[in-house]
């Protein structure tokens, strides 16, 4: 028996940092994708390759542990993640061989890695006959991604890679994880990701560092309003005006941040769903300027590609996506500017001696498909 399964990377087209707030996000899934072939076998173990990675990896599924935290994360580790999270929920996997192909930039924050889950989840779920529902497939990795790799990641990613609609982004809510598709009308127009090619160094201590910054602005916010609330989320744009001089800095500011750019999402998907591009094209500038002045995430690099950018006529707009420090921006434009785009960037870049960026034009791209043994 052989089963194919693809899924994509992701774009988050605004709500950056959100999630960890309980708040919406809105990704679209991109054209480019993790494919994993599966033949089943007899034995219960997992021989997987990888057309991106050197070499094949082997391990048994009889008896996964929690990897040791401190060794460095291999690729299989993900496999294994998969696998150890579908014994976690009861189920018992068939044992297989992998062949996987990717198109999907692999650490450039496009979520190569909830692509690769999902694809290894949905091929092994296929081959074992096993029916998931696809927003339980879509958990299951994530409790791979986090549980068992370390990496503290909120569901959009997973979400966007099983559950995305081709033409259509997901309006995801944080808290109560359910979500709405959103029309893109991009007929005339396209997303153009420009990855900045600065390695993320700072993400993870900063990432850390916002997180427990929120929630320390949530661990005062009581005192203040005589109230009490589960996140930045619940933190109403009223009452931002009247506690945001009494957080201590950077409180304030960082608090401002999630309000406003919650508020944005929400804003993004309505222009979106009546078919206002423009809207949305003003609030990535807006969402950028938050996450550049007031939640401090950005880079010189991906201010300089949004800046550049939104100055080229056919650009309706721009901005960092991802938790910043490096890592991607998209821009929204016509797609007839795209090659001057392209050459304004790479100009800019090279005047600033940087690294040349990448770009990977794409529209809104479907979720999982699976062929062969299927749910
Ligand atoms: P991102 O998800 O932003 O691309 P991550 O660091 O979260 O970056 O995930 C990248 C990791 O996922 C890689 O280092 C690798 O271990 C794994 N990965 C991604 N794509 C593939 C692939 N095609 N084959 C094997 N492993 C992959
Ligand atoms: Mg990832």
């Amino acid at each position: 028996m052989k089963v194919r399964a693809t899924a994509p990377g992701r774009v988050n087209l605004i709500g950056e940092h959100t999630d960890y707030n309980e708040g919406f996000v809105l990704p679209a899934a991109i054209d480019y994708a993790v494919t994993v072939e599966a033949v089943a076998r007899k034995e219960r173990s997992v021989t997987a390759r990888s057309a991106n990675f050197p070499g094949s990896e082997t391990f048994s599924l009889e008896s996964l542990e929690r990897r040791d935290g401190s060794e460095k994360i291999r690729w299989v580790d993900y496999l294994k993640g998969v696998c150890w999270a579908f014994g976690e929920a009861g189920y018992r996997l068939r044992g297989a061989q992998l062949a996987i192909s990717s198109s999907v930039p692999v650490g450039s924050g496009l979520s190569s890695s909830a692509a690769l889950e999902v694809a290894v989840a949905a091929a092994l779920a296929g081959l074992s006959g096993l029916k998931l529902e696809r927003r339980e497939l879509a958990m299951l990795c994530w409790r791979a991604e986090n549980e068992y790799i370390g990496v503290r990641c909120g569901v959009m990613d997973q979400f966007a890679a099983a559950l995305s609609r081709a033409g259509h982004a997901m309006l995801l809510d944080c808290r109560s994880l359910e979500y709405e598709y959103i029309p893109l009308p991009l007929e005339r127009c396209r997303l153009l990701i420009v990855d900045s090619r600065v390695p993320r160094a700072l993400a993870v201590s900063e990432y850390n560092r916002r997180r427990e910054e929120c929630e320390a602005a949530v661990e005062q916010l009581p005192g203040l309003l005589e109230r009490p609330l589960r996140s930045l989320r619940d933190l109403s744009a009223k009452e931002l005006v009247w506690v945001e001089g009494q957080l201590p800095d950077p409180l304030g500011r960082r608090s401002r941040y999630i309000v406003e750019e919650n508020e944005r999402v929400k804003r993004a998907a309505a222009a979106l769903r009546s078919g206002r591009l423009e809207e949305y094209g003003r609030l990535m500038g807006l969402s950028h300027t938050g996450l550049r002045d007031l939640y401090e995430v950005s880079s010189p690099e991906l201010d300089e590609i949004v800046e550049a950018a939104t100055a080229v006529p056919g650009v309706l707009g721009a901005r960092m996506t991802g938790a910043g420090f490096g890592g991607c921006a998209i821009v929204l434009l016509e797609r007839e500017a795209e090659s001057q785009v392209r050459q304004r960037l790479g100009e800019a870049f090279a005047c600033r001696r940087w690294r040349e960026p990448s770009f990977y034009p794409t529209f809104a791209a479907a979720g999982l498909t699976l062929s062969g043994g299927g749910f």
